[in-house]
């Protein structure tokens, strides 16, 4: 069949400007684009640039947006992408929040290496027993194959809602690189990890919006794997004092009394000792007044009905253990 493909290039020829070239190329449908991107290099232009290696989608390597979206060349076969294609045209570019090195490769450096070094993707183990060695648990060591079944190839980063407007954010990637070091239980350093993690544009700017769990072809689900390191840092307190209070607050409150006390979780958010931090709160808490959103007191804050409900199901939540 006939395919035709548009790639966004740019490089010296185009003065480093984003220019559309399209190809034309015979291929049989249940082939990839990774195979006919390899069949346009080698037949009609050289100077075509892309990353590709292991043709397996293990590697992460050929990474790029296939018709608006962040895919895997390798993995995306020719015939379905042209049914997705409007006119008939497959448009390939490089990945959306990467720095562009070359056509359709993209500056690793900066999109996945630098922020990967940041998390510090290795286990500094504790000292093994006197006798004997180190025992990981079969659920534990199932749990870290699937997170290091990862390839890197950076689609959860590209769907990121916090990367698209601020590209410092750590992202979903490094922070599921970060999750194998910080639940492997022989690490020696988890506290620590999760403190570093802590760091401005860290885990917590992740926003839960679920697309990079949407994104993942792995699914290695990276958000849960961001909420799982935020539980950790609540219950050991590792995290910064006023976001450990905000969780703890707001699972307080709507155990007590079946919804949100919002006046409890602003004052409580800041600490009662914070008397700088509770003073800031005052104007805000005037305008609220006499707008008549003032909430009451937490203490008189009344339950709603079926509270009870809603605190046995806190309860069973925490005689389980999570
Ligand atoms: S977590 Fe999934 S989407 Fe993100 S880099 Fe790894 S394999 Fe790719």
């Amino acid at each position: 069949m006939e395919v035709k493909i548009a790639i966004k290039r740019s490089n010296a020829q185009t003065n480093g400007k984003a220019i559309s070239q399209a190809y034309s190329i015979e291929m049989d449908g249940n082939r990839t684009l990774l195979d006919g991107l390899i069949r346009i290099r080698e037949e009609q232009d050289p100077t075509l640039a892309f990353r590709g290696s292991c043709g397996t989608g293990f590697c992460g390597d050929c990474t790029m947006t296939v018709n608006g979206k962040g895919a895997v060349a390798c993995r995306t076969k020719l015939g379905k992408a042209l049914k997705k294609a409007d006119d008939g045209i497959i448009e390939v570019g490089p990945l959306k929040l990467a720095k562009v090195a070359k056509d359709l490769m993209y500056d690793a450096e900066n999109f996945h290496w630098q922020k990967f070094k940041a998390v510090e993707p290795w286990v500094d183990p504790v000292a093994p027993p006197a006798k004997g060695e180190n025992v990981v648990a079969n659920d534990e060591v199932q749990d870290l194959r699937a997170v290091m079944s990862c390839t890197q190839c950076g689609l959860c980063d590209q769907g990121c809602t916090v990367l698209v407007v601020d590209k410092t954010f750590l992202g979903p990637a490094a922070l599921t690189k970060a999750y194998r070091a910080v639940f492997d239980s022989r690490d020696s350093r988890t506290a620590e990890r999760l403190q570093k993690l802590s760091m401005r544009r860290g885990m917590w700017d992740c926003t839960h919006c679920f697309e990079a769990s949407e994104h993942c072809p792995k699914r290695i689900e990276p958000t849960d794997r961001i909420f799982a390191l935020h539980d950790k840092a609540i219950k050991a307190e590792a995290g910064p004092p006023k976001v450990v209070h905000h969780y703890k607050s707001f699972a307080a409150s709507v155990k007590a009394h079946g919804w949100l006390d919002e006046a409890r979780l602003a004052v409580e958010t800041e600490g009662f000792t914070n008397v700088r931090g509770l003073m800031k709160l005052l104007p805000f808490a005037v305008k609220a007044g006499i707008k008549g959103k003032h909430p009451l007191p937490y203490m008189l804050h009344k339950k709603r009905p079926g509270a009870e409900h809603i605190k046995r199901i806190f309860e069973k939540w925490e005689d389980n253990g999570k």
